[in-house]
Order: structure tokens, then C-alpha cells, then sequence
């Protein structure tokens, strides 16, 4: 059923009525609540100028404050931009600009700076323009959330008072369309410049109902929301998917290993969706022996490859009753999933079939010719759920998108004869040595199993006489005494040669985005600098 986020929000207040909807510390929004605070929340930026079809910027950590802003801006009929909170405030006027951004809701203070001073410095270094925002001059009013607001802001609390004289706030929801462009996402920045990705109203639904279907979340769900809001696993299968399954939200600004196990006790969740490092974390943090974990019902995991031991511990240890498995990106929120009562080794070596509606092959990256089961290649995606394309960017567009629909995700991997996808690594990740390719992933699966390794990547740099070679960056425990050469010794006996890293580097800590995963440019450029 085709449908919009707003219909979807009063959809939830009549069927999930006074069930809750969000626990945020001591805030508790039942349904009904939640869609008064986002209608008196929509009726503000109406009040601050918001139009039909005006784009909203909100730049702030999870929330029940978030979720209000959030579906407030849908509500208004306008599109949501969320922004990623580890940006600093040159990077969200970047953002702000692209996006043509009317209102921005800012969350001052997190972090310990002001976030509004930031994005005003920033944007007066632009040149002139309006009040609101110096040097960006689409901005008309900053919404600042939070007890404390900034000099000329509009506090969110004040937004109902405000926007009290707006009477129809219903009919504005009511004309928002189901095909008519709901939200921007920003992909992760893994790879590079972080894309905004064009999604409809129909298409945020689709991602949040087939994850949910699929996951057979109810109303009797409670979820722990580690994803970040500006994230699409935060918003689209986070936010969306409660309204439409009833579920409790229960978010967290930062992720900290002891405060979610508490939250997991104490509220007795039963959904933690999260990157594999998440569950690597709750298992390895102090406070899991002393903590009651058998609420849990369901981990979702994506993001990266997981590997099987870990899996094994999140059903033994962690006493989820099911793992399931998928692959998504922004672009195509929810693309694979295994589904429940699919044998272990589904779940623990495969991410799943392309769920309902989406159709999936795999291409020879090279020649662009469809690939027989089983071969390796580029995974493509077609169907209702791929995005329309990216924000003012014609070119990356076509180049994501066939003409005949087909969407590159730029991952390699196989498809098995059930339908069931295996990823191998990103295109960009690949390198080759000496002729023969290496896939990164491989490696590192090979060094996770060497006793004293926590974590590790490998990249490709540039050799002269190889072409490339690979870099290894380890991380060990902290009481073991292991060396470079031992790490080498150890894959030798392993791996192909040509696999091999040529460079092995000890590091305390890898260095990850906001999603949580490996920055491997970073990794390069490291790798490249030592080098020369
Ligand atoms: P950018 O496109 O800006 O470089 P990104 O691709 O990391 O960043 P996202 O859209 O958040 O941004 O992430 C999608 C990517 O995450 C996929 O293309 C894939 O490489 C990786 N990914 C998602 N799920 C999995 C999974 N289950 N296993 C391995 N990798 C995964
Ligand atoms: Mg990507």
C-alpha cells in the first residue's frame, strides 16, 4: 500500500493509540502524544515560513526531540535532510547550501560547543546573506532544541505557541503525495564525498514495512536505536519502522557498551539492530556478566561482513533468539535480508535473499555482462526501493543508475543458487598484486582469527613493482605482546602470497565514521605517506 510518512504518524495514533512510542531517558511519548508534539511542531515552521516542498536541515543526536523535528518536517509537507553529527560547522553550511535548506533545527551544546555559533561562523565565511544564517540566504529561522538556545534561535518547545493561528495542519499533511521526494539522506562517506540521496515518501514506507514484515516486529517490540538518526538504518528502519509496527523506540545519543546493556535490562528491549562491532562490544564490555539480557529477541546486523564465532556469541551469550543478517545502503535501504528460520549457515555465511520487490544479479565489472550463480561480481539492484537519484548530481547519478533501472551498488560478491547473497568486498577495496586481485576482506577475516588480534583492514597502496600491495593495520588486546613479523608469518602460512600484506602496522584503534565503519582512504593515505 503506497502511502506517506505523515498518513503513516496518524495512522500509528489511531491504531497504536496509547501504547509507547519513544523512551528517551525520563520522556516517555505514547503514539497519540507523539503525533500532537509533531503537529504542533509542523505548525511552527509553517509559522517560521516553511512551504510545501521547502527543505529542513536537522543537525542533532538521537532523540526523542529528534523524532518530533523529524516527522514534523514531513508533516509540514516538506523534505527532511539530516545531518551527520560528527560534522563540523563547515561541512552542515556544505550541506545547508546543497540542500537549499529553509529552516535548520539545531541541537546546541552537544558535544560541549555551540553548534549554532559554529554553523553562523561558517556561514558568514560564505559572504551575505540572511539574518538567520550570515552567507546562506535560503535559511529563514534556527530551531534550536534543547533547555538552553542560542542568541536568535527559536526554541522547538515554543514552535506549538507559535504556530497556534495555523489551522489546517491536517490538510498540509494530507496533500504531501506518496510520490513526492520525503527525505536526503547523506551516504556514509566510506568511500568519499558523501552523496545526498533522493528518496519519496512510498519508498521510506517500503524500506521501514519490509524490514519490519520481515523481522515480524509488533507492537509489543522494544528497540534499542544505536543507528543514528541521520543515518538510513536510523531513520528509514528506525523512526518509520515504529510507526509502522507499533514498536518503542528507545534511542541513544552515543553508543556506550555499559549504558545500552543497562537499557536493556532495565527497559527489557528486545530489537538491537546494529554494525557487528556494536555486539562485539556489549559481549566484551565488563558489565555483561552482571547483566540480564534475556529480553533480547532479535539482532539485526549489517554495515560489514560478520564473522560466525561472533554470531554464535550473540545467540549463546547475548541470548537473542534470532540473528539476521542483510545488506543496505543508502541508496537502496533495505536490499538483502536472511529471514527467520533460515538455517544457521544462511544467516552466518550469506546476507540473505533481496527481500520482496527487489530484484538482484551480479555483473562482471568489467564487461557489464550478467554473471551466472555462484560467479563473482558486482551486485546489482533493481526495484521500487532504489532511490531517484542523488542531489544535484546528474552525472553520479547515471553513472549509479542504468537506464533500464539497474543500480550499481559497487560491491562485489556471489549470488548461490537459493537466491542468497554473499558480499566479498567493495570494488573501490579491491586492489591488484602483481595480476592477481586481492579483496581486503578476505585478508582481514584471515587475521581475525589470529589469537591477540581485536581488529584489523587492509588496504591496497601503490608499488613500483607490483602495482599495488597490501597494508595491514592491526589492533591487539591489550595484554598481547604481538608482532609485525608474527602477523606475517602467521597469514604466510594461511594465504596465497600475493595475499600477503607487504606492510603491517600496530595501531590502538582504527579509524571509523559515524556508521561505524573502517576509513580506509585514511588508512591509504597513512600507508602512502609512510611509504614514500
Ligand atoms: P559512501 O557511499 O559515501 O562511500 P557508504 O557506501 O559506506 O559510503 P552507506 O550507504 O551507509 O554508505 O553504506 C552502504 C555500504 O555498506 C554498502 O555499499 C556496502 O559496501 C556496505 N555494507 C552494507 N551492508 C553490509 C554487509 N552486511 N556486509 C558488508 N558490507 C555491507
Ligand atoms: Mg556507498
Amino acid at each position: 500500500t503506497p502511502g506517506t510518512v505523515p498518513a503513516a504518524l496518524r495512522a500509528a495514533a489511531t491504531t497504536y493509540a496509547d501504547r509507547v512510542a519513544l523512551v528517551d531517558g525520563s520522556t516517555t511519548l505514547r503514539f497519540t502524544q507523539l503525533h500532537d508534539a509533531v503537529r504542533a511542531t509542523a505548525r511552527g515552521y509553517l509559522a517560521l515560513g516553511l512551504e510545501p516542498g521547502d527543505t529542513v536541515c536537522v543537525w542533532a543526536p538521537n532523540s526523542w526531540e529528534w523524532v518530533v523535528a523529524g516527522l514534523a518536517v514531513s508533516y509540514a509537507g516538506g523534505v527532511l535532510v539530516p545531518v551527520n553529527t560528527r560534522y563540523k560547522g563547515e561541512e552542515v553550511a556544505d550541506v545547508v547550501e546543497r540542500s537549499r535548506a529553509r529552516l535548520c533545527v539545531v541541537a546546541d551544546g552537544f558535544l560541549g560547543r555551540s553548534q549554532v555559533d559554529e554553523l553562523r561562523a561558517a556561514a558568514a565565511a560564505r559572504g551575505t546573506g540572511g539574518d538567520a544564517l550570515p552567507g546562506l540566504d535560503r535559511v529563514a529561522a534556527v530551531v534550536s532544541i534543547g533547555a538552553t538556545t542560542a542568541e536568535g534561535t527559536t526554541a522547538l518547545a515554543s514552535l506549538g505557541d507559535l504556530g497556534a493561528a495555523v489551522e489546517d495542519i491536517d490538510a498540509v499533511a494530507a496533500a504531501v503525495r506518496p510520490d513526492d521526494i520525503a527525505d536526503i539522506l547523506f551516504t556514509s562517506g566510506t568511500t568519499g564525498r558523501s552523496k545526498g540521496v533522493l528518496t519519496t515518501h512510498e519508498q521510506t514506507l517500503a524500506a521501514a514495512r519490509v524490514w519490519t514484515r520481515t523481522c515480524r516486529v509488533t507492537e509489543a517490540d522494544r528497540y534499542l536505536v544505536i543507528s543514528p538518526f541521520f543515518h538510513s538504518y536510523g531513520y528509514k528502519v528506525g523512526i518509520v519502522a515504529s510507526l509502522v509496527s507499533g514498536c518503542a523506540l528507545h534511542p541513544m545519543a552515543a553508543f556506550d557498551a555499559e549504558e545500552a546493556l543497562a537499557m536493556i535490562e532495565r527497559d527489557r528491549l528486545t530489537i538491537v539492530p546494529g554494525a557487528p562491532t556494536i555486539f562485539h562490544s556489549l559481549l566484551e564490555s565488563p558489565a555483561f556478566a552482571t547483566t540480564d539480557t534475556s529480553s533480547l529477541r532479535l539482532a539485526n546486523t549489517g554495515s560489514a561482513s560478520i564473522p560466525p564465532r561472533l554470531v554464535e556469541r550473540m545467540l549463546g551469550e547475548l541470548s537473542f533468539e534470532l540473528v539476521i543478517t542483510a545488506f543496505g545502503m543508502t541508496e537502496c535501504v533495505v536490499a538483502t535480508m536472511a529471514r527467520p528460520g533460515d538455517p544457521d549457515e544462511v544467516v552466518t555465511t550469506t546476507n540473505g535473499r533481496a527481500v520482496e520487490g527487489l530484484e538482484m544479479r551480479v555483473v562482471d565489472p568489467a564487461t557489464g555482462e550478467v554473471r551466472e550463480a555462484g560467479t563473482a561480481g558486482e551486485i546489482q539492484l533493481r526495484g521500487p526501493m532504489v532511490m531517484q537519484g542523488y542531489l544535484d548530481d546528474p552525472v553520479a547519478t547515471a553513472e549509479a543508475i542504468e537506464p533500464d533501472g539497474w543500480l550499481h551498488t559497487g560491491d562485489l560478491g556471489t549470488v548461490d543458487a537459493d537466491g542468497n547473497m554473499r558480499i566479498t568486498d567493495r570494488l573501490k577495496d579491491m586492489y591488484v598484486c602483481g595480476g592477481f586481485n586481492v579483496y581486503p576482506a578476505e585478508v582481514e577475516a584471515a587475521l581475525a582469527r589470529l589469537d591477540g588480534v581485536v581488529e584489523a583492514a587492509v588496504v591496497g597502496v601503490p608499488d613500483e613493482r607490483m602495482g599495488e600491495v597490501g597494508a595491514a593495520f592491526v589492533v591487539r588486546r591489550a595484554d598481547s605482546d604481538l608482532t609485525g613479523e608474527q602477523v606475517v608469518a602467521f597469514l604466510r602460512e594461511r594465504i596465497a602470497n600475493f595475499k600477503v600484506p607487504r606492510h603491517v602496522e600496530l595501531v590502538p584503534e582504527l579509524p571509523r565514521n559515524a556508521a561505524h565503519k573502517v576509513l580506509k582512504p585514511e588508512l591509504r593515505a597513512r600507508a602512502t605517506t609512510k611509504d614514500a
